[in-house]
């Protein structure tokens, strides 16, 4: 009787239903590893679909424009965010970085989840996309480690390094406003940690729609 009762109910959510695209924001102190992190999560999830970014700093040797960021002037970033185009933006380190809604929403056609990298403080403002975004922190094995691959990198002077290092301090604080942290130590493990995440949120039985009968 018990078990005739479970089956009659599961029935009615068996499919057919449909997942909604989900948003996952990756964010963590500068010099981490994000974009090392997506690097390896892509090989491990190429479904994943990343939300192009927008920056007016210079691009990086090897960077390429409509690849790893729009980049853009300040007096177009301006008109951007003046035309309520963009879903968060924030200044960092002296320039300007944001999401375009238009990049989100090109990510996301298809019911793609999609993932942004996002510094710590516009992290918070991609909650307003609703309850399905899910912060991840991506945390420095240790402040010392962090320091190193700040140098490592070699594109910021020692003086941009140190305030990275000292802005990241407070960044850590703001830890509990995210669902998950994953420490970037072994790069490849980090990804697995993320994809494990992203596979289990698309496991959630709040994440499925029933379709329209
Ligand atoms: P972010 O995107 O967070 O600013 P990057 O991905 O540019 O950081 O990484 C900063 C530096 O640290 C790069 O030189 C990168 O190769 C290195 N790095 C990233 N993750 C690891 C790791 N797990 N172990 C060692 N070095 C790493
Ligand atoms: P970088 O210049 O090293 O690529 O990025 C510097 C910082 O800007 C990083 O912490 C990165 O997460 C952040 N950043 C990159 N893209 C965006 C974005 O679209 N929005 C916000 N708020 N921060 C971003």
């Amino acid at each position: 009787m018990q078990n005739n009762q479970t089956n009659a109910d599961s029935v009615r959510y068996l499919p057919p239903y449909e997942r909604r695209g989900a948003v996952f924001v990756l964010s963590g102190p500068s010099g981490v590893g994000k974009d090392a992190v997506l690097q390896e999560l892509r090989k491990l999830r190429p479904d994943l679909r990343k939300a192009l970014t927008a920056t007016t700093r210079e691009p990086r040797e090897g960077e390429v424009a409509g690849k790893d960021y729009l980049f853009w002037t300040v007096e177009q970033f301006q008109a951007h965010v003046n035309a309520g185009d963009m879903l968060e933006w924030a200044e960092v380190y002296g320039n300007l970085y944001g999401t375009p809604i238009a990049s989100v929403e090109e990510a996301r056609q298809g019911g793609n989840d999609v993932l942004l990298k996002v510094d710590v403080q516009g992290a918070a403002s991609a909650r307003a996309l609703g309850r399905s975004a899910r912060l991840i922190f991506l945390a420095p094995p240790s402040l010392e480690e962090l320091a190193n691959r700040l140098r490592g990198r070699a594109t910021d002077s020692d003086e941009d390094v140190a305030r990275r290092l000292k802005t990241a301090l407070h960044e850590m604080t703001r830890l509990p406003e995210f669902d998950y942290v994953v420490v970037n130590d072994d790069l490849r493990l980090a990804a697995e940690q993320v994809a494990a995440i992203i596979t289990a949120e698309q496991c959630r039985v709040s994440g499925i729609a029933r379709l329209a009968e």
